[in-house]
């Protein structure tokens, strides 16, 4: 069928875009529609697996213009019966680079960032702060809480997915309106996210949580749902805040769940991130280095006593007992316990002293320790405790020259 058609009018052809010139034309006819919208927004979607799938789709056919993936896994035969997105010969593969070419090939209005690595750890929480709206399509409980506590502390509209045999949920949660995730957990859910932190040598096949029997169909139904929602949010319609859809295909039946803000919730409580962004990558900074950067701010504001907060527990030295020996490490407890602790001399465990803040200062001991070796990755917003007319007070600074290189492929 052409793209023009043809009509006569006297002796001239007036030449006219015909609809199928236009892969959104059926979507125009929506009233409310605005293809511009879509084509303009950020939306970040973490995990490639099932639900993922479905989502990143759904996101491509839409023509959502840009698209931040982030997911550690690559391709392997199980997921080729829940996985639009991958092949056969895709095997071994980073799931994100596959996802992201087989969406270029469905739309090539959309433009693919990646980030390959475990969001609960290696992800530079900057992200948060340049997308519109995140979608999550995890199967474990540490990576939603994770993503929870960072859309709240920055303000990000998120909509979690979840899939099990014939059953699925779909919930929106809105920052300032609303339960959040956490405020949904129990007890259990916490004791589920803490053996997965404390174990992290753990295989995930072996952890209760996560695994769970999926099928391609109810990925494809919970992340319809999710995509729906994520479309009224771009729109600026009303979602339905802290509430949750159930499929049971079981019964062929829906349910509308409504959650209840919990007073003691974390996430509700730790406070709106004010971002100080500095013109810094973390590959090239020391710690001295990104005290001598913060050094005249925290002075113009009047703080003292300034301590980083790192996002992971840090070991700053080993003590031999043996040997009455200490060595400084500065790296994260879960890279270097239980094997690095062993003595190389004499081969007892060593004891480790554990740091959940660093004092900065120009007489660091630290001072030299590069920053990547405590953990902290690209785009990383470090928090930083100070004294500021008596009270301590978080300062938030982000290491935004990383931002061109983690969103490089949206401006191609
Ligand atoms: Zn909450
Ligand atoms: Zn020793």
């Amino acid at each position: 069928m052409s793209d023009l058609i043809a009509l006569t009018e006297g002796d001239g052809l007036i030449e006219i875009s015909a609809p199928s010139a236009d892969r959104y034309a059926a979507l125009k006819l929506i009233d409310w529609w605005d293809q511009a919208k879509l084509r303009n927004a950020r939306v970040m979607v973490v995990g490639a697996g099932a639900l993922g799938n479905e989502v990143l789709k759904n996101l491509a056919l839409l023509g959502v213009g840009h698209i931040l993936l982030a997911d550690f896994d690559s391709v392997e035969a199980a997921n080729l019966s829940r996985s639009v997105l991958y092949r056969a010969e895709d095997s071994g593969k980073r799931k994100v680079d596959v996802a992201a070419a087989r969406l270029r090939e469905i739309n090539p209005d959309v433009r693919v960032a990646t980030f390959h690595g475990d969001v609960t750890q290696a992800l530079g929480q900057g992200v948060y702060r340049r997308v519109d709206v995140v979608i999550g399509c995890l199967d474990n409980r540490a990576a939603r809480l994770a993503v929870n506590r960072a859309c709240w502390r920055y303000g990000v509209a998120w909509i979690d997915g979840a899939i099990e045999v014939l059953m699925g949920i779909a919930r929106v949660f809105v920052p300032d309106q609303g339960a959040c995730y956490e405020c949904t957990m129990t007890e259990a859910d916490y004791d589920l996210v803490n053996v997965r932190y404390r174990c992290p040598l753990l295989r995930p096949e072996d952890l209760q949580d996560g695994r769970q029997p999926t099928t391609p169909t109810s990925a494809s139904i919970v992340a319809a749902w999710q995509v729906q929602e994520a479309v009224k949010l771009l729109h600026g319609m009303a979602v339905p805040a802290g509430k949750g859809i159930y499929v049971n295909g079981h019964t062929y039946s829906t349910s509308l769940l409504t959650y209840t803000e919990r007073e003691d919730c974390f996430s509700h409580n730790q406070g709106r991130a004010l971002v100080t962004e500095l013109p810094l990558r973390a590959a090239d900074l020391t710690v001295g280095g990104f005290y001598a950067a913060i050094a005249p701010l925290l002075a113009a504001e009047g703080a003292q006593k300034a301590a980083l907060l790192p996002e992971l527990e840090i070991v700053s030295r080993f003590y031999c007992p043996t040997c009455e020996v200490t060595t400084p490490v500065y790296r994260p407890y879960d890279a270097v316990m239980p094997d690095g602790a062993t003595c190389p001399t004499c081969g007892v465990p060593r004891l480790p002293s554990i740091l959940s803040r660093l004092a900065l200062s120009a007489e660091s001991p630290a001072a030299a320790v590069p920053l990547a070796q405590l953990g902290v990755p690209p785009l990383a917003v470090l928090q930083v405790a100070a004294t500021l007319q008596g009270a301590e007070c978080i300062f938030w600074f982000e290491l935004s020259a990383d931002a061109d290189a983690q969103f490089a492929a949206w401006s191609r």
